[in-house]
């Protein structure tokens, strides 16, 4: 099928099922956002399709992936990862065309993607169970074993790192995957899948069936022979996936959104926390789960700190993702409206500054200029929900119990942090605010692939990333011999 996407050495109308490439019965388009044309199509994957590729989980299970031993397993894991890395700069190139994405950007994505390979790689084979002291004449000890078949639902804002930390852990463990990518954004999935077969990943254990959500990705969470579900995307729809699981007695990993604080006090080294306020919130346009939208800052340094981030959205350069500024396109024209029906509920004269919109963007991208907002209430729509686009507002307050009020007064819990030189202050908010992370004098800590990561409340429940992922892909079983 016609594609016109450079860099991409494969057909992207095909799905991988059980090993083989194959056609989808029909197709979705492919369309780029940075210019809004169309430029090739992926496989629109039915409810057949996600029952064929679960059965091709299974076989695996039976198969020669699930005989292999952990090291082996974990060898494979980091050949991909070296795979992924010598392509860094095709997956780059593709990852740009296909969500908009600053190269530069993309290319850290796919440099995630290969991190995550090395690191689960390496951790396979050091997944241990334990000893019990138990009754006289026993001998109890517990084993780690994967679930089986993990589904996987992957949105399109961070494709290649979110398959990498979900994915990644889940063959660690041993489970024989159904990956179901975002229908706006599938290329980089079936480009990771095709470095999978050739770096020698057994047949079955890595199925992608691209197609809608409400289609393919509704016959995967409700699949009976799926045995965990990892879903990493918005509220309602995880709320959707959680209730078809329920159905099945399925465990569930949910990822969802944010509305994430800093927190700025008057002590705080502003020079080092300005680059990092900007962005957190900025990066990817805004579309990142763990994007910091809200910026709280102590009364006396609030108009500063406005006035000093102001210069900076001045400052900033919007286009095309392939010519590499700071903020690309949105995904869709959908998104698009979403965002600018948000920022259209701002009082024009609280907008603290507003980055403006080149003469060169092609006229059928999906581009927003970035908003800094001011002079909102905390109870404000703008300062509650998630906006998923690059804008943010700034919050006064005055004190240590006003600022961890309005940081937990949203419904969401994914990440916070705080910017203070005094070290009990510190230590007291790092208990007191309600997120899966709290970051101390930085935001993100560069990614950390190594980190355990989720939310609370209406940002999900379960962790990604790190070891601790390994336990949420593996059961645990207890043995108890008795031998007098
Ligand atoms: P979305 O929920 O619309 O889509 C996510 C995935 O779910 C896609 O693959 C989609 O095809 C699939 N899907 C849609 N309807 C479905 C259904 N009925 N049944 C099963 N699957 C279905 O989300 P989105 O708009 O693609 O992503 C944006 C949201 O994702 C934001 O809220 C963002 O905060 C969140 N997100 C969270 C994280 C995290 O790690 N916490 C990471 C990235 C994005």
């Amino acid at each position: 099928m016609q594609t016109q996407i450079d860099r991409l050495w494969f057909d992207p109308a095909e799905m991988l099922i059980g090993g083989i490439w194959r056609p989808g019965s029909a197709t979705l388009p492919v369309e780029d956002p940075s210019t809004g044309a169309g430029i090739g199509f992926i496989a629109r994957g039915t409810s057949a399709d996600i029952d064929a590729a679960v059965a091709a989980a299974q076989s695996a299970r039976q198969g020669e992936w699930g005989r292999l031993t952990a090291a082996e397993r974990g060898r494979i894991l980091a050949r991909i990862g070296r795979m992924v890395a010598d392509r860094a700069e095709d997956l780059a190139f593709i990852e740009a065309t296909d969500v908009g994405k600053p190269l530069k950007q993309a290319h850290a994505d796919a440099l995630a993607l290969a991190r995550y390979m090395e690191f689960y790689g390496g951790a396979a084979d050091k997944v241990m169970g334990e000893t019990i002291p138990y009754l006289d004449g026993y001998t109890v000890y517990t084993l780690r074993e994967p679930h089986g078949v993990t589904g996987h639902i992957v949105p399109w804002n961070y494709p290649m790192q979110i398959i990498g930390r979900s994915v990644g852990a889940a063959l660690a463990m041993g489970n024989a995957c159904v990956l179901k990518p975002a229908e706006e954004a599938s290329l980089t999935a079936l480009a990771f899948a095709r470095i999978a077969v050739e770096a020698g990943l057994p047949a079955g254990a890595l199925n992608v069936v691209p197609g809608l959500g409400e289609e393919a990705g509704a016959a995967l969470s409700a699949h009976p022979g799926v045995n965990h579900l990892s879903f990493t995307g918005s509220v309602g729809v995880g709320s959707l996936v959680q209730a078809a699981a329920a159905r099945n007695i399925v465990p569930v990993t949910l990822e969802l959104g944010g509305k994430s604080p800093q927190l700025v006090f008057a002590d705080a080294d502003l020079d080092a926390a300005l680059p990092f306020l900007v962005n957190a919130g900025i990066q990817n346009a805004g579309q990142t789960c763990s994007a910091s939208s809200r910026i709280l800052v102590q009364r006396s340094r609030h108009d500063e700190v406005v006035a000093r981030m102001a210069e900076r959205y001045r400052a900033l350069r919007v286009g095309p993702a392939r010519a590499d500024r700071d903020v690309g396109p949105l995904i869709s024209a959908r998104q698009r409206q979403v965002v600018e029906s948000y920022l259209a509920l701002a009082d024009p004269a609280r907008i603290a500054a507003r980055a403006s919109l080149p003469d060169d963007l092609p006229p059928g991208g999906h581009y927003v200029a970035p908003a800094l907002i001011e002079g909102l209430g905390p109870d404000h729509r703008l300062a509650r929900e998630e906006i998923f686009g690059p804008a943010q507002v700034v919050l006064p307050f005055d004190d240590e119990d006003e600022a961890a009020a309005i940081a937990n007064s949203t419904d969401y819990g994914l990440v916070a942090s705080v910017w203070t030189e005094n070290g009990a202050r510190q230590m007291r908010l790092a208990r007191r605010l309600r997120a899966g992370q709290v970051f101390l004098n930085n935001y993100g800590a560069g990614g950390g692939v190594e980190l355990p990561f989720g939310g609370v409340g209406r940002s999900g429940h379960g962790r990604e990333k790190g070891f601790e992922a390994l336990y949420g892909f593996s059961t645990l079983k207890t043995v108890a011999a008795r031998h007098g």
